[in-house]
């Protein structure tokens, strides 16, 4: 297993004394999808942030790809987010009033794409998200469900390695839901790592690795079942 993103003995504490994090551990590896699941507040956001390298641990470390993250400075490190993490979130954060193509295109700002590259790459990202009909369409004139696969293109139209989504499907009924765990097996498939929260039990169990969180710990890991396999 080559892995993407690694947290090695990762504690977090938060200013006030509160530990998210407990020496947590845990490898991902490429084309792996994992859920996080686990009550409110026992740290999957937090763990979450930290793949992301949106948030420094108190201690440990965290490898992107095997460089250490924990190290780099902020501009290095706004760097391979840029390159290399794309985001996904509950509420979808589009742009209002920007056709379905340019917010995707906007995914590619970093690292000064041309416009109409980043508009031929965004068609692209779109049609492979079955949206190739909607390139003009504004956020308020989506679905629920398409506007997640909009962001879903956003995040991979630079071709990150790790794709992070939090509660992507909590604002979705249950179809679109369906439709967008449905393309994050298929990002997955294509060799993409893809790591998600979920408070969904059945979604959690559904997933090919689910870890567990209970009061900043890691209480399950399917990831032995697997390596054994
Ligand atoms: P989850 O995502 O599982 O609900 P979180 O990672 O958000 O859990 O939170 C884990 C613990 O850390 C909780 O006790 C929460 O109150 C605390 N926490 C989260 N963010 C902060 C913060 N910015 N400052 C202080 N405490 C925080």
């Amino acid at each position: 297993m080559t892995p993407v993103v690694e947290l090695r003995e990762v504690t977090k504490t938060y200013p006030g004394g509160v530990t998210a994090l407990d020496a947590v551990s845990v490898t991902v590896g490429k084309g792996e999808l994992m859920a996080i699941a686990g009550p409110s507040g026992s740290g999957k956001s937090t763990m979450l942030h930290l793949l992301g390298t949106l948030d420094r641990p108190s201690t440990g470390t965290v490898l992107v790809e095997g460089r250490d993250a924990s190290s780099m400075s902020d501009r290095r490190l706004s760097a391979l987010r840029a390159r290399r993490i794309g985001f996904v979130f509950q509420q979808f954060h589009l742009a209002a009033g920007v056709s379905a193509l340019d917010n995707v295109a906007d995914g590619l700002l970093y690292g000064g794409v041309p416009l109409a590259q980043r508009r031929r790459r965004a068609r692209r990202a779109l049609e492979s998200v079955g949206l190739g009909h909607r390139l003009g369409h504004r956020p308020h004139q989506l679905s629920g469900g398409e506007k997640q696969r909009v962001a879903i293109a956003r995040a991979v139209v630079g071709e990150p390695a790790l794709l992070l989504a939090d509660e992507p499907t909590g604002a979705l009924d249950s179809a679109s839901g369906a439709g967008v765990l449905g393309l994050l097996h298929e990002l997955a498939g294509g060799g993409t790592t893809v790591v998600l929260i979920t408070h969904d039990r059945d979604i959690a169990a559904a997933m090919p690795r689910q870890v567990r969180m209970r009061d900043g710990r890691i209480v399950h890991d399917d990831a032995g079942l697997e390596a054994a396999r």
